[in-house]
């Protein structure tokens, strides 16, 4: 199965933009490019010719380099189909259920409304890598702008139910502020302790938390685990709809 090799570009405040190499045949994609100068700077120190624009949706800290690395380099711009009046330079329209081959690489792309209502995922079997953008996070998920609760709970239900190995290559480096969160709901989840001290350390010695396993994100993102008695319990909400405890943590998130 193909490999892929994945370097990761912290840009803006707490933005990750992905370079990505597909060595067999030499395809290259950025993966939701912010902006321009550092993507092609470290793209070019690495000798790797760029081929695509992966982008998972519209907003501007994803999607604000798209035309010029796709004037400079003449790239395919690839993008969610539900958006694309709205992805800069679309060329390459994929949906849900789509296969997106990439070099000897191929990614199943997910449609995951919710923080957007044109949000799309991909899932790189192959690599055991998931660029899901700003849906899911490490120990939280994208806010939800233009999308329902409903629709967001679906979506990372979708992508909660990928392998346990999977790499969670989200977009933005939050993972300790959303610890800070994910404690005051969820006080006694041993996994989120855990995780706690190991981000702790991570971010003391400057280095980056992201990507995570999916199974650790199973275990200690509140956000994942609407569904759960233990955590239902803990928030006062036994038995109740999912749809319902997402929300109630989501909105207890937007204010905290
Ligand atoms: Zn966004
Ligand atoms: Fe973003």
């Amino acid at each position: 199965m193909a490999q892929l090799d994945i370097r990761q570009i912290p840009v803006l405040n707490d933005n990750y933009v992905y370079l990505v190499r597909e060595p067999e045949q030499n395809a290259v994609g950025v993966v939701d490019p912010a902006l321009v100068e550092p993507i092609m700077a470290e793209a070019e120190r690495l000798g790797w010719a760029i081929t695509h624009v992966i982008n998972t949706h519209h907003h501007g800290d994803h999607t604000g380099g798209n035309l010029e690395i796709k004037k400079r380099t003449g790239c395919t711009i690839v993008g969610p189909g539900h958006d694309r009046d709205r992805i800069p330079g679309i060329d390459l329209e994929v949906n849900d259920g789509d296969t997106f081959k990439f070099g000897a690489a191929e990614a199943d792309v997910f449609f995951v409304p919710g923080h957007t209502r044109g949000h799309i995922a991909y899932w790189f079997a192959g690599a055991d890598a998931l660029f899901c953008g700003d849906t899911l996070f490490s120990i939280g998920c994208g806010r939800v702008f233009e999308g329902t609760m409903d629709q967001m709970w679906s979506s990372l239900s979708r992508l909660r139910a990928l392998p346990s190995e999977t790499r969670v290559y989200c977009a933005h480096e939050y993972t300790q502020s959303n610890i800070q969160f994910a404690v005051s709901v969820d006080p006694n989840n041993l996994a989120l302790r855990t995780r706690e001290a190991e981000v702790k350390r991570k971010r003391e010695r400057g280095e980056p938390t992201v990507p995570s396993r999916l199974g650790e994100e199973l275990a200690a993102n509140p956000f994942l685990r609407a569904d759960q008695s233990d955590f239902q319990a803990a928030l006062g909400m036994a038995g109740a709809d999912p749809v319902a405890v997402f929300t109630k943590v989501r909105q207890r998130k937007d204010s905290f």
